[in-house]
């Protein structure tokens, strides 16, 4: 049987072990974090990606924990208006996103409960690996159990990174690799809004498409935030803001905010949002920072019998929603082309490959130039008037909104004349 170690039990290392468990393997986890806890916040999923949850037999659990976002908004607001007075103007609908919303806990917590029983090992780091001809020896700090030994060490046919954005293995393969910082960092909360029924229902007055839909909304003040809904009434709220880099204190990329932070936070927010956004940001228990990041493609993920999946292999900016996506869809490619070819695994990654990279490497490029579209910076939206011109940057955006995730209709080229770096693809 073939033996595949996965690196990483977050969204990319589970399904990747729930796909390679269906095509015959044995799959083994290491997962670094010492238990599974709430974390996170909302995420959307495309029909694609959902179509892979039915594949595994997911489906129905898969309905429990999403909703359906047939919408799009965008909407244009004027933050120098008078309050009351302040209101966003719709400039673009878009009726076929067709997408879920979930929860990243719950969808965590869905593969995990899908995965047999003991497959999945936390308190592990997978710290080196070495390879040998048909074989891969990698080793694992474990922190688990103390009468057993710290470091040890496991054989496989195939090691699986799905160890994030900042993956080690990744950094063990190509030291020299460096990630992009954005320029931008992300404030991120979830609200009850059973518990705020007066605050969701002033929302549902602002937002007409909100119980539809993923809305956005542009600001005179060069800046962007997203709301939608999540199963439950729970309300997903997002502001992409300007920062100079954060330092980071871990591994990972969220970022505690101070007091100070939540303070300033509060009072931009009454600045520039309208009324109810302001109050739904008054309203989050512990609103949290992403520091946005993304790289370059890579041409290549694998090395050997080591492959990258998911954000090792494809750090991505998340203004296409394309990261859960892509993980996915990468770990339902990988356990496909794996199943076609038990008996020659080098010949699958080269299928797996083949698949993914180039398609992935668009993505991820697209999701970049979105992201540098809505946050105004091909345009000074203060001298821009979105409602009466047909405009260009307009034109953008809407093309931006409705080639997700066929994307397609991005030629490359246009990223090279904004600038935007196609190494790799
Ligand atoms: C706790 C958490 C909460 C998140 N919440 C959201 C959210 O609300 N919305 C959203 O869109 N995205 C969220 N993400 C990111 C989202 O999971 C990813 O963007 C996407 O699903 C791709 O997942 P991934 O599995 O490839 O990478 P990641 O989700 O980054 O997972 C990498 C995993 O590898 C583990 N790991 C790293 N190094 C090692 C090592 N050496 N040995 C063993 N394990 C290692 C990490 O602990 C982590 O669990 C979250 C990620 C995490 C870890």
């Amino acid at each position: 049987m073939v033996k595949v170690v996965v690196c990483g039990g977050s969204i990319g290392g589970l399904s990747a072990a729930l796909n390679l468990h269906k095509a015959g393997c044995e799959v083994l986890v290491y997962e670094r974090a010492s238990a599974i806890q709430p974390a996170g916040a909302g995420l959307g999923l495309d029909p694609d990606t959902v179509e892979t949850m039915g594949e595994l037999g997911l489906q129905e659990a898969f309905n429990l924990i999403s909703r359906p976002i047939p919408f799009e908004e965008y909407r244009w607001l004027d933050s120098q208006a008078e309050q009351p007075g302040r209101a966003g103007v719709p400039i673009i609908i878009n009726r076929q996103h067709n997408h879920v919303s979930l929860h990243w806990s719950d969808l965590h917590r869905m593969l995990y409960d899908a995965l047999p029983t003991g497959i999945v090992k936390q308190a592990h780091s997978i710290t080196a690996f070495q390879q040998h001809t048909n074989r891969v020896r990698v080793t694992v700090e474990q922190r688990a159990d103390s009468s057993l030994p710290a470091t040890f060490e496991v054989e496989a046919d195939l090691l699986v990174a799905a160890d994030g954005a900042n993956s080690t293995v990744r950094k063990l393969l190509r030291p020299d690799d460096r990630r992009r910082y954005s320029g931008m960092i992300a404030w991120r909360g979830v609200v009850d809004g059973s518990s705020h029924p007066e605050l969701l229902q002033a929302l549902i007055e602002d937002y007409e498409h909100l119980d539809r839909g993923i809305i956005f909304d542009i600001s005179s003040d060069c800046c962007m935030n997203l709301i939608y809904l999540l199963p439950g009434n729970r309300i997903n709220w997002l502001w992409y803001r300007d920062a100079p880099e954060p330092k980071l204190s871990s591994h990972s990329v969220t970022v505690s905010a101070t007091a100070d932070d939540i303070r300033q936070l509060l009072s931009d927010a009454d600045a520039t949002w309208t009324p109810a956004f302001a109050r739904l940001i008054k309203a989050t228990e512990r609103p949290f920072i992403n520091a946005i990041f993304d790289k370059d493609p890579l041409s290549s993920w694998t090395y050997g019998r080591v492959v990258l999946v998911g954000e090792a292999a494809h750090p991505t900016t998340p203004h296409g929603s394309r990261s859960t996506n892509m993980s996915l869809q990468d770990s339902f490619a990988l356990g496909r082309c794996i199943a076609a070819s038990l008996d020659d695994i080098p010949q699958a990654l080269q299928a797996f490959e083949k698949l993914r990279v180039q398609q992935t490497s668009q993505e991820v490029l697209f999701s970049r130039y979105v992201g540098e579209i809505r946050q105004g910076r091909w345009i000074d939206p203060r001298s821009f008037d979105w409602l009466s011109k047909p405009a260009s940057t307009r034109t953008m955006l809407l093309n931006a909104s409705r080639s997700i995730p066929d994307f397609h209709t991005v030629a490359l080229g246009e990223f090279q004349s904004a600038g935007i770096t196609v190494a790799g693809v």
